[in-house]
């Protein structure tokens, strides 16, 4: 599976100084985020201590952990040994639990407790989690999909409600797919490395409406997790889509220094909040934020989605101050160039020149927008077309004159011959 070290890709000097650590940790030559957390102790009792307590702990730690990860990715540091009881990946679980009580996942901040289940907010989600399915997605990316794919898990549920959605299906049926717990989440995870995806890559609808599950899942995998049974297998192979009989495991790739090993990759529209930014910071290795609209009204008139250009600057504003890999997407939708397209390009441009940039145009009419679906809706008929050459055009000129970093993540399917 080295030969994902060896992709032409990484030839691009943009490319390669954006998802440095990705690759490093994709290629096992450094140990995930998650694998670091393992390694601070927490230096209270997470059971005993009050909501406060723990985020002025993980408040204390958070520099330690990142001296430590700058350590490792910057100068080759050790990693040292996992901390003997509970430590700050344990300590993000907690905080995970803790939050669902009055749900502040996501910049609905509804304060609702999921875990009782008597009132719901904008995602409509009480504590359950729904995996629509998951597999090798030979469609992302090139730097994410690799020789072997990039390990997807689709959740159910979204907190936006996009009526072009591309992934109407499972963003907008809450109830599809299958009731998982934190174990099964895991063994996903580690079924999809072992078979040798290079990433995994957590996506909805959205993954934040799902943090308390995926955080805990991943503190599963930090922690010792034993090979699974049989039954465990069988108990999720019912969601994989690429399931077609017993697969090849190949353990050596999927460990660092004799631990599972593998980069997490944030797949989502970044409608979060500081606290869930506070625990993803520490766990995550890639981010793969979307950013859609414009400044104006679009993202209420097509998402019913408040504060959206504020929210989402914010947070990418954040992560590109951390020093973070990452990639934007920017999907072009029709007629939504001169009011989404070329803002989001230009913020890109002015705030972070250097980010990696997407910009796709794969979109199609889907969910309220398809004409020939029964859910059809008139009023959103100004984009119920797929974007003419001349708006895909436009968006690379644009991208093109204003410097971003875009042409080799944008244009390697079509310079491959994968696209029409
Ligand atoms: S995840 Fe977001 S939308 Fe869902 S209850 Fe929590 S804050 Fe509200």
């Amino acid at each position: 599976m080295n030969d994902f070290d060896q992709l032409w890709i990484w030839d691009d000097p943009a490319t390669a100084s954006s998802l440095g650590w990705y690759r490093a940790v994709a290629a096992n030559r450094k140990p995930a985020k998650f694998r670091i957390a393992r390694t601070i102790p927490v230096a209270l009792s997470l059971a005993q201590s009050s909501e406060d307590e723990l985020w002025d702990e993980i408040d204390r730690l958070t520099p330690l952990f990142l001296a430590r990860w700058r350590g490792i990715r910057e100068a080759s540091d050790a990693w040292g040994p996992p901390a003997p009881g509970a430590s700050l990946l344990e300590l993000c679980r907690e905080l995970t639990q803790r939050m669902l009580t009055h749900c502040n996942f996501c910049q609905w901040d509804c304060q609702v407790d999921r875990s009782r289940a008597s009132k719901f907010g904008a995602c409509k989600l009480a504590a359950d989690t729904r995996v629509s399915s998951y597999f090798h997605h030979a469609g992302e990316e090139l730097v994410y999909r690799g020789t072997h794919g990039s390990g997807t898990i689709f959740f159910t549920s979204c907190n936006m409600r996009c009526a072009f959605c591309q992934n109407g299906d499972i963003s907008t049926d809450k109830d599809n797919g299958l009731a998982v717990d934190a174990h099964d989440l895991a063994v996903m995870a580690w079924l999809l490395r072992m078979e040798g995806c290079h990433n995994i890559n957590w996506v909805g609808g959205d993954p934040a409406i799902h943090l308390h599950k995926i955080v805990e899942a991943i503190a599963l995998l930090g922690r010792d997790f034993a090979q699974p049974s049989n039954d465990d297998l069988a108990r999720v192979l019912r969601v994989k889509a690429d399931y077609f009989g017993k697969a090849e495991l190949f353990p050596y790739f999927a460990t660092y220094e004799g631990a599972f090993n593998v980069p997490m990759l944030w797949n989502s529209n970044f409608y979060l909040s500081d606290p869930a930014m506070k625990i993803l910071r520490l766990l995550m290795d890639v981010w793969l934020p979307d950013f859609k609209f414009g400044p104006g009204r679009c993202a209420i008139s097509l998402a019913r989605t408040p504060r959206y250009w504020e929210t989402v600057t914010g947070y990418l504003k954040l992560v590109h101050d951390w020093g973070e890999d990452l990639t934007i997407r920017h999907l072009v939708m029709p007629n939504h160039v001169e009011c989404c397209t070329y803002p989001v390009l230009d913020w890109i441009a002015e705030v972070m020149p250097d980010a990696q940039v997407n910009i796709m145009d794969q979109y199609r009419p889907d969910n309220f927008c398809d004409p020939t679906s029964a859910k059809y809706q008139e009023r959103y008929a100004t984009i119920a077309r797929r974007p003419e050459t001349s708006e895909v055009q436009a968006a690379y000129d644009h991208a093109h004159l204003r410097g971003l970093n875009f042409e080799a993540v944008t244009y390697e399917k079509r310079r491959r011959g994968l696209v029409a």
